[in-house]
């Protein structure tokens, strides 16, 4: 491990556990924007609803990766600004390998805006650098003239609605064949051309969509969840959640789908 003490967050689970589950966030320090820390956070509480230990490990460049059979569980990446990709970049590259034998392992991710585009195959800067990718994502991309700003709405065919805020310059480009991770009903996902947004592959979701996402899509939350639960061998079961916090997000929801762009 780090020099630093990487445990970000644990949390037991209040009755007997059914399992325990690791989370690994990447990139805290550089990549963590407009909310996506709430991202591990909804992970962290809907598995303790549920029932599970939960354990949140920080990655930051120079740490040590823990080892795959170490029960990695469940990677979560955030957002950051062209400056931030860059400061990850060299290590980024160096962990790729790693990165990509857990995707295809079926380790669950979740990885937004700056994560999502370097896993794909790079992002061309607005002053034509290249910042490579880890090519977890048959796609590409490369920084508009402009921003693409604001609430947007997805239909998803795992997911139904997917509701979320985005905020970038770069315009994703998915090759033929690639998944998208959703169509937009509004706003602009990928490039503002194709309808498509964001991209999947294994088990791994790449989105623009920041807001936190999953706490107002607690179907993504789950699906994630489920796939963690799958990947430590065990089977996700959930049991309802009578909680008013369930409640806010499908309140959140409707409000976040009614606002104007
Ligand atoms: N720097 C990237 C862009 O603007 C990513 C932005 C983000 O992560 N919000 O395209």
């Amino acid at each position: 491990m780090s020099s630093t003490d990487p445990v970000l967050y644990e949390h037991t689970t209040d009755g007997s556990a059914r399992g325990s589950l690791r989370l690994l966030q990447l990139y805290p320090r550089d990549m963590n924007i407009y909310g996506d820390w709430g991202n591990t956070l909804t992970l962290a509480r809907r598995a303790q609803w549920q029932g599970y230990d939960v354990e949140v490990l920080a990655y930051d460049p120079g740490d040590e990766l823990p080892t795959a059979d170490g029960g990695v569980d469940l990677v979560v990446g955030g957002g950051g600004q062209d400056s931030g990709q860059e400061r990850i970049k060299a290590d980024l590259v160096e962990r790729a390998a790693e990165l990509r034998a857990w995707a295809a392992d079926g380790v669950p991710m979740l990885v937004i805006c700056g994560l999502y585009q370097l896993f794909g195959h790079r992002f061309v800067t607005a002053t034509g650098g290249e910042i490579p990718g880890i090519s977890v994502f048959d796609a590409e991309t490369v920084a508009g003239p402009g921003r693409l700003i604001g609430n947007i709405t997805l239909d998803t065919l795992d997911f139904g609605k997917v509701v979320g805020y985005e905020n970038h310059s770069g315009l994703t480009t998915l090759s033929e064949g690639a998944t998208r991770f959703g169509t937009v009903v509004t706003g602009d996902g990928n490039n503002g051309q194709d309808g498509s947004e964001g991209a999947r592959a294994d088990n791994v979701i790449g989105t623009y969509l920041h807001g936190s996402i999953l706490p107002k899509n607690p179907a993504v939350a789950d699906w994630l969840l489920a796939r963690a639960v799958e990947h430590a061998g065990g089977t996700w079961d959930p049991e309802p959640i009578d909680d008013p916090v369930e409640r806010w997000a499908v309140r959140a929801r409707e409000v976040a789908m009614a606002r104007p762009r």
